[in-house]
Parts: C-alpha cells; sequence; structure tokens
C-alpha cells in the first residue's frame, strides 16, 4: 500500500465509549481526517446511511469479497461480520488523507501485523461503569446484545497495552485535542 502521502490511524474502543463523537469532532477540524466506510452484514440502526456508516452488505456478499481477497482486515463480532475494503482505504490514503479505521481489536491487530509502524489509538471510558450507563443511555440495543458488547467491551480493554496513544474519554472536547496532538 502506498502510505507515503496520507496516513492510516488505528482507531479502537470498546462499544459506546464515544469514538463515533470524537472522530465526528475531529472531522470538523481537520479536513484530511476521512473515515474509512466498513461493510458490515449488521443491520442499520435508527438513522444510518448506507455508504455513509457503513456499507450494509448481506453474508453472502461479504464472504464473497473475502474469497477475492477485498479487505484489508475483517472479523466476527457480536454475530456480524465487518470489514475495512482495501481499494477504498488505498485510494484516500494516496490522496493524502488520514484515513481512520476505527474497528474492533481482532482486526486492528490484524492491521499491526501487516503495518507494525502504524498510527494507533485505543479509547477509554472513565470507568467501566461509565460505559455501561452510556451503552444502555442510547438505547439502541436490546438487552442481550447489550450483555454481549459489556463483556466483549472486558475483552477489547485488556489489550489496550497494545496501542501507541490510549486517551480517556471523560471530557470530548478534551479528548478531541489529545486525538488531534498525537495525529500531527
Ligand atoms: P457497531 O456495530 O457498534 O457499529 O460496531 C461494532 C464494532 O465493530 C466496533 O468496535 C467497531 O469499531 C467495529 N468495526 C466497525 N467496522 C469494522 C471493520 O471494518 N473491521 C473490524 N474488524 N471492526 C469494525
Amino acid at each position: 500500500m502506498n502510505k507515503e502521502k496520507g496516513k492510516l490511524v488505528l482507531y479502537s474502543g470498546a462499544s459506546g465509549v464515544g469514538k463515533g463523537t470524537i472522530l465526528k469532532k475531529l472531522m470538523e477540524r481537520d479536513p484530511s481526517v476521512k473515515l474509512s466506510v466498513s461493510d458490515t452484514t449488521r443491520a442499520p440502526r435508527e438513522g444510518e446511511v448506507n455508504g455513509v456508516h457503513y456499507n450494509f452488505v448481506t453474508r453472502e456478499e461479504f464472504k464473497r469479497k473475502i474469497a477475492e481477497g477485498g479487505y484489508l482486515e475483517y472479523a466476527e463480532y457480536c454475530d456480524n461480520f465487518y470489514g475495512t475494503p482495501t481499494a477504498q482505504v488505498e485510494q484516500m490514503v494516496g490522496e493524502g488523507c488520514k484515513v481512520f479505521l476505527e474497528i474492533e481489536v481482532q482486526g486492528a491487530l490484524q492491521v499491526m501485523k501487516k503495518y507494525p509502524d502504524i498510527l494507533s489509538i485505543f479509547i477509554l471510558p472513565p470507568s467501566f461503569d461509565e460505559l455501561e450507563k452510556r451503552l444502555r443511555g442510547r438505547e439502541t440495543e436490546d438487552e442481550e446484545t447489550i450483555r454481549k458488547r459489556l463483556e466483549q467491551a472486558r475483552l477489547e480493554i485488556s489489550v489496550r497495552d497494545r496501542y501507541k496513544y490510549c486517551i480517556v474519554n471523560k471530557d470530548v472536547d478534551k479528548a478531541v485535542e489529545e486525538v488531534l496532538a498525537v495525529i500531527g
């Protein structure tokens, strides 16, 4: 991959930690920051737009693209597949963008193996209780899904040491400043 012009940024954190809110603010502050739009087999949440938040695909389409080698990485997370389409990321990096891969840790570890020098950022909640409160507060998931996501969050937080930077999202604006400082 041509990494000369732009750069790839690995960006992870437990479900409900506020990664999306921080990223939205980052994009307003720095127009070269772009989100890599992933493919997913999960159903859209209310308000999510195909091609903007995710490309919503069937399991068959996803499997076909795996077979064609179309993903930079992919993972199964809480019963759905998520993957980063290689072509789109290459294009944006080639255009000079700071391309954020907002992905869970299994996929992130695959990318770290491919690009050991990649800039990686992990967003942490102020506490686990606070994370649970936020996840329940957004009222987008049923109890079973919330339970799975909290279980997954404990696992994810345990691998935070693999990331170059860990940033606590206590105050969103402060977290945005900290991310801007590390991406340069
Ligand atoms: P959500 O269903 O809440 O949108 O996403 C669930 C998890 O999947 C989040 O941690 C999110 O960052 C991650 N995710 C989103 N896209 C990708 C992707 O392309 N690959 C991987 N490995 N994880 C992803």
